[in-house]
């Protein structure tokens, strides 16, 4: 549910968003745009070397001035890309037959097309190109840290497209926006994953860089000297894929997690179950909390175990996970990922 309240350039975006999740064009410009903050990239960290799956990093920002923002985990970063991947500028404007040199209102092609949508289909003319050319559009990160940690936490997958050419969004984070380079971002908040009221624990369920929110949450909930949730964490491999083992060690040793479990087929299946223990069987995609039905919790957690299939029950198991939360404990379960 988007709530609008008069002009709100907030709402506004995130409807927009909804409607790109439905199948609206992704790419459109902001409606109504908000300004970026100038942020500074501070770290960036490969979390999954020799990994069969696209590299995860790391990407730490700090503001370029000033202080740091508020937001609550559970919100999202806007990024606006800073640049195109040069290897796609070449490659459209060879697809077009012209020079990167060429200039158009004072300005190199190649110089034009850095910071625009590069069109779908190719142009004849130089100016027709330049005639046609959109802003880039923003891309979407879940925050995974909360303002006191002293930095602002993304987890990006880096996305290689089928010519091998680099994501817009995850190109530009992961790979060519340089340390201490600037990073244009601003922030959204996204009340339908706040925590929910009542401190209540939490069941929170993700996997490859899904766990961005999730990490957030928890890092909050710890910060408030709150703990006792789950996490179920799946990727392909644990070998290469947990991207924070250290931190969910720490976690589970603090008292922050009561269980944790983790990768592929478990995650897969923890996932099948979760849909099942809703009166109306459903695919879940994205972000948010599905709070358990009062009239089922009860039935619903208790078919948990009796749906396990055995190598997650003996993950499980192994993870002192033997005991279930009291029905009603829960007060929410956080879906981050497709689960199919
Ligand atoms: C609310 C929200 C939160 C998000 N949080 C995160 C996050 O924490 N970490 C993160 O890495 N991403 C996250 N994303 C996805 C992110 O916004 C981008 O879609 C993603 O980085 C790819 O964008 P790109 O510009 O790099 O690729 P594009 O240039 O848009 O696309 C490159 C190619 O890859 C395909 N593609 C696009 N997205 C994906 C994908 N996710 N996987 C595989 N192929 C893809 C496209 O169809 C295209 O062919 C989130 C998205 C939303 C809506």
């Amino acid at each position: 549910m988007v709530e609008v309240n008069g002009e709100d350039i907030d709402a506004q975006r995130q409807w927009q968003q909804q409607l790109a999740a439905l199948g609206a064009e992704p790419d459109m410009p902001d409606w109504e745009p908000a300004a970026y903050e100038n942020w500074q990239l501070a770290e960036r960290r490969l979390l999954n070397p020799g990994s069969a799956g696209g590299p995860a990093f790391l990407v730490s920002l700090r503001p370029a001035t000033g202080p740091m923002p508020s937001w609550q985990a559970g919100d999202i970063a806007e990024v606006l890309p800073g640049a195109n991947d040069p290897a796609r500028i070449a490659a459209y404007l060879s697809a077009c037959g012209l020079g990167r040199d060429v200039e158009v209102e004072g300005k190199s092609l190649a110089d034009h097309l850095s910071r625009a949508l590069i069109p779908d289909h190719p142009v004849e003319s130089a100016g027709e190109l330049v005639a046609a050319l959109r802003p880039l559009p923003h891309r979407e990160y879940s925050i995974a840290s909360v303002p006191g940690d002293g930095s602002l936490d993304l987890l990006v997958r880096q996305v290689e497209r089928t010519d091998g050419t680099l994501g817009l969004g995850s190109g530009w984070l992961t790979h060519f926006a340089s340390p201490g380079g600037a990073v244009s971002l601003r922030l959204r908040a996204n009340e339908g994953f706040h925590a929910p009221a009542g401190g209540r624990r939490l069941i929170l369920i993700g996997n490859g860089t899904g766990l961005a929110g999730l990490r957030g949450h928890l890092r909050q909930s710890r910060a408030e000297g709150r703990g006792g949730h789950w996490l179920l964490f799946g990727e392909r491999s644990r070998a290469h894929d947990a991207l924070l083992p250290g931190e969910v060690d720490g976690w589970l040793a603090d008292g922050t997690l009561t269980a944790s479990t983790a990768h592929g087929r478990a995650m897969r299946t923890a996932g099948a179950m979760c849909s099942t223990c809703w009166p109306k069987p459903r695919r879940t995609c994205g972000t948010g909390w599905k709070t358990a039905p009062r009239s089922s919790s009860a039935a619903a957690f208790r078919a948990w175990p009796r749906r396990l299939t055995t190598p997650c029950a003996v993950r499980w198991a192994t993870n002192g996970w033997k005991r279930w939360p009291k029905p009603g404990s829960i007060a929410a379960i956080s879906i981050e990922a497709v689960i199919s």
